[in-house]
């Protein structure tokens, strides 16, 4: 009868129903698991490449699933933002981003991704205002990275967004530079303190000319903008010796750490530190 029943449900419901019905079950989990707290943020930490100090923590999210295990955020942030949940989950994630850093005392800035969702929502600024308000972090410590994608928007409405999150006295990133097709006529018309270089540049490092003469290109392009780097994905000592030579600021990856729990910061910290 079991075998009946299956075959049966196959009969009537089309190949797709099978996707449709995983998706709604991941949607409803979803919705499930922001008001069941499962989500929680890890840091990874951003270095100075001139001094190895620790300049800067970049926010990146996780989903603590109970059967799951950690699901890394490509898995999710897809369907959160198609069904809009990408916008109470992304208000948290500024509000924890925020006072999680106002926790650890010093100057380190919280990097704060930005989907493209949230970025063209209403409320944005507000978030991003309340955020620092009720942390009572500086608003010179938290940056928010955003995306080509964001970009390739309207325009207008992209760089009034800009500047009233640049008001408040945040900093803003252009995160994956590289990747995109107009990234270059990006730098030029949007007002970003930093540049974060993508990781497909980083990995060849110090094995091929090509990317470093890239990235050597990107650093001196952006000083000339007054835009600071960063070359994401450093994972090897020669990846980031050859780094050095190459005018980049900073470097994160998982030479430094992998991104960790917030309780686990204070003791990275400290044992960047002694670097
Ligand atoms: P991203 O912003 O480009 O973040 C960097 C990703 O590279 C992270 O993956 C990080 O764990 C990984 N990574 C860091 N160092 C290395 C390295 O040395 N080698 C390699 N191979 N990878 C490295 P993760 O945490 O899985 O995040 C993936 C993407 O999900 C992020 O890419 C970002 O686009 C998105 N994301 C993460 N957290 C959030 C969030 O809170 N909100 C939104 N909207 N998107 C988020
Ligand atoms: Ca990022
Ligand atoms: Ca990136
Ligand atoms: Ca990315």
């Amino acid at each position: 009868a079991k075998a009946d029943g299956r075959g049966r449900l196959c009969f009537f419901e089309p190949e797709m129903d099978a996707k449709m019905q995983a998706r709604r079950r991941l949607e409803m989990d979803l919705r499930r698991a922001l008001v069941a707290r499962e989500f929680e943020l890890f840091f990874q930490p951003i270095v100075e490449v001139r001094s190895r100090r620790v300049t800067g923590l970049e926010a990146l999210l996780r989903w603590n699933h109970p059967e799951r295990g950690l699901v890394p955020p490509d898995s999710f942030i897809p369907l959160t933002e198609e069904i809009g949940l990408i916008l109470p989950l992304g208000e948290w994630v500024l509000e924890e981003a925020c006072a999680q850093a106002a926790r650890w005392a010093g100057d380190t800035t919280i990097a704060v991704n930005l989907s493209p969702v949230q970025f063209s929502s209403r409320g944005l600024v507000d978030t991003v205002e309340r955020a620092l308000r009720e942390s009572g972090l500086d608003p010179r410590r938290l940056e928010l990275e955003i995306t080509e994608t964001v970009m390739l928007r309207d325009t207008e409405a992209t760089l009034s967004t800009l500047h009233r999150l640049k008001a408040l006295g945040v900093r803003i990133a252009m995160d994956d530079f590289g990747t995109g097709y107009s990234s270059l006529s990006y730098l030029q018309r949007f007002p970003f303190d930093k540049v974060k270089i993508d990781r497909c540049f980083t990995r060849d490092l110090g094995q091929t000319q090509q990317s470093g003469a890239i990235i050597r290109a990107v650093a001196g392009m952006c000083q000339g903008l007054d835009m600071r780097t960063t070359a994401e994905g450093v994972e090897t000592e020669e990846q980031f010796r050859a780094l050095a030579q190459k005018g980049c600021i900073e470097a994160q990856g998982y030479l430094f750490s992998h991104p960790r729990p917030a309780v686990e910061i204070p003791a990275m910290l400290a044992r960047l530190s002694q670097f």
